[in-house]
């Protein structure tokens, strides 16, 4: 099968798709491994290295993607490109479809076979396939280091002959793999460390970091037989907001992660809480793709109320490009070697196989997802 890796297109996209090493891998299992010039320059991945790995290069994109039995990217597809795919083609990447009504359409129209990694099941087994998961955590350590760079404090505490430095104070709102991987890192940093999260089940795991659980009786609240969060009643989300008021105001940094599946992200701090916080604070919106947890956000802006900095910073894991490709790399090379049958050395879209169950977006010229049907149905 010829297995066609694309350059990403979008500007500030700095990851990349497929790693030599997994370009390797891809070739032993018997692909034709096709990877665009300069696929890999943004991480400092020549040609050669590619070339090296087994795979060829490829100089025209039209012919790539018209060639092309299974195409592997990073972004959702163009629709102009989608066009030009073969009947019967496999393609891998984010398609973020609750969002891309008329694009899941274009596939399901061109006989594409569209899979959207971000839908893969959160099982054990598909754990080394989870993008979702390995793109979240680095998520994570990059909103720690960038609110770093623009607090004017140090993180630890400090004795020195010339006084005692407090250690500054880090509050994480929803604590999934990014706010895990946040409280880790603050922690490292030195800072003392707050969380909150409305799935109960978390609070332990706050504290083995070595972080304190805000506790905020919300009533029933709980979480989807895949472990993400319920969507909270108007009511509930009052209640929290005068919860976290107070830890915000005494928090230099703020972080909030907060995702519903499948839905707007949760607003969970208003301007009134904002006002509260010290100037000079510094709020991290990692939500801000989906709608943002925080009044006032923008996409790709740095807003100032009061004093305090609103980050709305989007593709926190691009900013650590060269560890975020290699493990969105490896993700995928797990999920082709999965459904890779060695004998006829082709990828086998198996349809009674769970994860492939999940992650199938499009086939056969159909919408095949149960829960795309479910979800876009309401
Ligand atoms: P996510 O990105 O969907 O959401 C981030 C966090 O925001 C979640 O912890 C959620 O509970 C929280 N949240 C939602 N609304 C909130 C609100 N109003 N206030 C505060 N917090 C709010 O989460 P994720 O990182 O994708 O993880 C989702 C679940 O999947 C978790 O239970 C995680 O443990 C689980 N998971 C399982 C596997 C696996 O078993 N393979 C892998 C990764 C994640």
């Amino acid at each position: 099968m010829i297995i066609a890796v694309m350059k990403e297109r979008h500007p500030r996209e700095k990851r990349v798709p497929l790693v030599p090493s997994t370009a390797a891998k891809l070739v032993k299992l018997g692909a034709e491994v096709v990877v665009e010039t300069g696929l890999g320059m943004n991480c400092r991945l020549r040609d050669e290295e590619y070339q090296k790995a087994g795979a060829s290069i490829g100089s025209s994109r039209t012919d790539m993607l018209k060639t092309a039995d299974i195409i592997i990217r990073l972004r959702k597809p163009p629709k102009d490109e989608v066009l030009l795919m073969k009947k019967g083609c496999i393609h891998l990447s984010y398609l973020d479809p609750f969002n891309e009504v008329e694009l899941v359409e274009t596939l399901q129209d061109a006989w594409v076979s569209a899979i959207s990694l971000e839908m893969i099941p959160r099982t054990t087994i598909a754990q080394k396939m989870d993008v979702l998961s390995s793109q979240a955590n680095l998520g994570g350590y990059a909103a720690v280091t960038l609110a770093a760079d623009h607090l004017d404090r140090v993180f630890p505490m400090m004795t020195t002959p010339a006084g005692t430095i407090k250690p500054v104070r880090v509050f994480i709102i929803g604590v999934g793999v990014a706010g895990l991987q946040a409280i880790a890192t603050a922690k490292r940093l030195g800072a003392i460390v707050e969380a909150f999260d409305t799935r109960p089940v978390v609070e332990e795991q706050v504290k083995s970091l070595g972080a304190k659980f805000v506790k905020v009786d919300l009533g029933e609240t709980g979480q989807t037989k895949d472990g993400y969060a319920k969507a909270l009643t108007p009511e509930q989300l009052a209640l929290q907001q005068e919860g976290m008021a107070q830890a915000c105001a005494r928090a230099d940094i703020v972080i909030t992660t907060a995702q519903l599946f499948a839905r707007p992200a949760p607003r969970i701090i208003d301007h009134t809480i904002i006002t509260q916080m010290r100037p000079g604070s510094i709020i991290i919106d990692m939500a801000v793709e989906t709608g943002g947890n925080v009044e006032g956000s923008e996409l790709d802006t740095i807003v100032e109320i009061e004093g305090v900095k609103i980050i709305g910073i989007a593709n926190l894991p691009g900013r650590v490009a060269t560890t975020a490709s290699e493990m969105y790399s490896a993700n995928l090379g797990n999920f082709v070697e999965h459904f890779w049958n060695k004998e006829s050395e082709m990828l086998v879209v198996d349809e009674k196989d769970e994860i492939m169950q999940g992650a199938l977006i499009t086939h056969h010229g159909e919408i095949v997802s149960q829960m795309y049907k479910n979800i876009m149905k309401k």
